[in-house]
């Protein structure tokens, strides 16, 4: 047996966290980490939020768990304000992203079935994408390194090139039901559809009539600087999940719907256990009173292009390290010259947590509320890991 009982399916960094205050993490030694990986953009608005804190010790006192056999105003609450605040009629909450995407490929699904087309199951993803590691969201995900060794793929998913609308067209077929992307890829390495993407997303849905679904798990709640990354490009999907931020680290997760992608979602074809419960429900409330009150999101665009701005001169600065930012709102990406493993790890020498992801980019996500001078701070750490890194030749002292 291996030195843990936990199963080895996470290669573990050797710190132990002990507590959390806003965007710091402190470890059981008393060093304090400035966290822009924000539990990969879950601590949405960081750690120990007061609001939170007393939303969800309250609730602790009254009713934990109730099942959904029985009426939960706080989630009907919940529901109304994400209705209220985006383009849907309807909404299922879960507790994961994965278990949003699994209700939002099953509605775009049950939709076509209950359109007398059942033989339209089909959903179409981009490469590069992640939706979770459930059966069905690795198959529709399509990266081999998921798959690979957990028997057939699970049927029912096509992938096309990343922004290929003419591969799309093509894989468009008479069993298609859905288009399933992420509006800014996380885990793929912070890649961007441009609204002119999107638009031919949509378009491409009401001519051949599928449904469209945004994973916005990642890039939702905030993130982006607007309460949904969509809202940028003004186009609508038909389906959408969230997570992720949505629980600023309670696990809570929702499927959002319009009426009429949601018609075939009747009673008893899904369901959950703990999906929904006065917990979460009490915490995600709680969330959406900080993200919606006045100038909140005004804020996180404001210091979203202060930060980008000062990432942008680093980059300049050391380009044997840092190739270009990508990225929007507080969901930026450093694409890296050096391996971003590498990188990774002299950020965390200098006490700064990023998060790595495909195409060789690290992953900032700080907290939506983090400070001017956390920001600051961020900048010298993320500066000072540069030069730590930089070739000789190319660093400015050296230059001739
Ligand atoms: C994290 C993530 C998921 C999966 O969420 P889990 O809660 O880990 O199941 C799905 N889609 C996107 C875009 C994500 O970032």
């Amino acid at each position: 047996m291996s030195g843990s009982a936990l199963y080895d399916t996470f290669a573990r960094i050797p710190l132990v966290f002990e507590r959390g205050e806003g965007s710091w993490l402190v470890t059981d030694k008393g060093e304090r980490y400035l966290d822009f990986a924000a539990g990969i953009a879950v601590n949405s608005l960081g750690h120990s939020h007061p609001h939170l804190v007393s939303a969800l010790t309250e609730q602790a006192g009254k009713l934990w768990h109730l099942s959904n056999l029985y009426e939960i105003p706080e989630q009907a609450r919940l529901a109304e304000r994400l209705v209220a605040a985006s383009f849907a009629d309807k909404v299922f909450f879960a507790n994961s992203g994965a278990e949003a995407l699994e209700c939002a490929i099953k509605t775009a699904r049950r939709y076509h079935y209950a359109n007398g087309q059942p033989d339209r199951y089909r959903t179409i993803t981009f490469e590069g994408a992640f939706h979770g590691r459930t059966l069905a969201t690795i198959a529709a995900g399509g990266q081999q390194k998921y798959l690979e060794g957990f028997g057939p793929k699970a049927d029912g998913f096509d992938q096309v090139p990343f922004d290929d609308m003419e591969a799309l067209e093509k894989a468009i077929g008479p069993e298609t039901a859905a288009i399933l992307v992420e509006p800014v890829q996380g885990e793929g390495g912070i890649r961007l559809l441009s609204g002119q993407s999107l638009k031919r997303l949509r378009d491409l849905c009401d001519k051949h009539g599928l449904l469209l679904i945004f994973d916005e798990v990642q890039c939702g709640i905030g993130r982006t600087g607007k309460l949904f990354a969509y809202e940028w490009s003004g186009v609508a999907p038909d389906i959408m999940a969230i997570a992720k931020g949505i629980g600023g680290g309670f696990p809570l997760a929702a499927c959002l719907a319009t009426e009429e992608a949601a018609r075939g979602m009747t009673a008893g074809v899904h369901g959950t256990t703990f999906g929904g419960n006065p917990l979460a429900m009490a915490v995600g409330n709680a969330v959406l009173d900080v993200v919606l009150a006045d100038g909140f999101l005004d804020e996180v665009q404001r210091k979203a292009l202060l930060f980008k701005q000062g990432l942008a001169a680093i980059a300049d600065e050391f380009p044997g390290v840092i190739e270009g930012i990508r990225g929007t709102g507080l969901m930026l990406g450093l694409k890296c010259v050096l391996p971003a493993a590498e990188v990774n790890a002299a950020l965390r020498g200098e006490k700064l947590l990023a998060v790595p992801a495909g195409d060789n980019v690290i992953r900032l996500l700080p907290p939506l509320t983090l400070t001017d001078e956390e920001i600051q701070q961020g900048l010298a750490r993320i500066r000072a890991a540069a030069a730590s890194l930089a070739p000789a030749e190319a660093a400015p002292a050296e230059a001739k």
